[in-house]
């Protein structure tokens, strides 16, 4: 089995207890407009132009023949990108975003910083919705759990319950967006159920899983003075059954990796 990936990074400090490594898994069923990680969206390898990287002047690069400098502007263009084209681009303007693990190729790499994990880490997944990849996971989360490594996801839980209740053996913490609680402005920015997100909390809840909540307060969509006081209720209603609850500030780290995407 494999599990598409764009990246693993190691000593993360905010992503669960401990000192963790994170897993980013490809594919999301949600588009929010403030993603940080539009990479992770789609679930297929992508084709990408960092046109911060790019060495060209005038369209002409000392790389060798690549007639792309200037020129990629659409994602359709970065889709016609050859292997080849990639290779030869030393200053790794053009690459791509995604990787096939084997199981035994991503437990090994993990494996490698078990050290790290004594005083309570681990390995968490991020994504993207990385809950969207479960089935395939399962088997990686069992060997790191041979290993006595602690399992967290960080989701946005509007995935189907049916992978929730699967979750529940193997994840250890979760960590779960709350993002817009209204339903008509949870249908209008994010194109998804709210009651689906509250049946998949409460499951978490009354299987007594611990859980961490974010809130990422975006201008414009996750700001209005109805979230805040209905996410107030929903914090306020839950206390003492969830571990934490944060705030996190916009920021725009994404925009770049957005852009080298067309
Ligand atoms: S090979 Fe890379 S650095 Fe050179 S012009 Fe093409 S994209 Fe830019
Ligand atoms: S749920 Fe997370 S990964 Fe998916 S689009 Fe929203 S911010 Fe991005």
């Amino acid at each position: 089995m494999s599990v598409l990936i764009t990246n693993i990074q190691r000593f993360c400090l905010h992503d669960g207890p401990g000192i963790r490594t994170t897993v980013f898994l490809k594919g999301c069923n949600l588009n929010c407009p403030w993603c940080c990680n539009p990479e992770n969206i789609s679930s297929y390898i992508q084709n990408y132009y960092d046109k911060e990287k790019c060495i060209a002047e005038n369209g002409v690069c000392i790389c060798g023949e690549c007639s792309f400098a200037d020129r990629i502007n659409s994602a359709e263009k970065l889709a016609m990108l050859s292997e080849d084209d990639i290779k030869r681009c030393f200053p790794k303007a053009l690459g791509s975003y995604g990787k096939f693990y084997e199981t035994q190729e991503l437990v090994t790499e993990l494996l490698k910083d078990k050290d790290y994990f004594r005083n309570g880490g681990g390995v968490t997944f991020s994504g993207g919705e990385p809950l969207l990849q479960f089935d395939n996971l399962i088997p990686v989360i069992d060997e790191l759990h041979n290993n006595n490594i602690n399992i967290c996801v960080e989701t946005a839980l509007f995935v189907d319950d049916s992978i929730i209740k699967k979750s529940l053996e193997y994840i250890d913490y979760y960590i779960v967006d709350l993002k817009v609680l209204d339903r008509c402005e949870c249908k209008k920015i994010l194109d998804v159920d709210i009651d689906k997100y509250i049946s998949n909390i409460e499951l978490l809840i009354n299987n007594n899983k611990r859980i961490s909540l974010r809130h990422p307060v975006i201008s414009g969509y996750t700001d209005s003075d109805s979230n805040k006081i209905s996410i107030k209720e929903f914090v306020n209603k839950y206390k003492g059954r969830i571990i934490d609850y944060t705030e996190l500030d916009e920021h725009h780290l994404g925009d770049r990796k957005r852009k080298s995407l067309g």
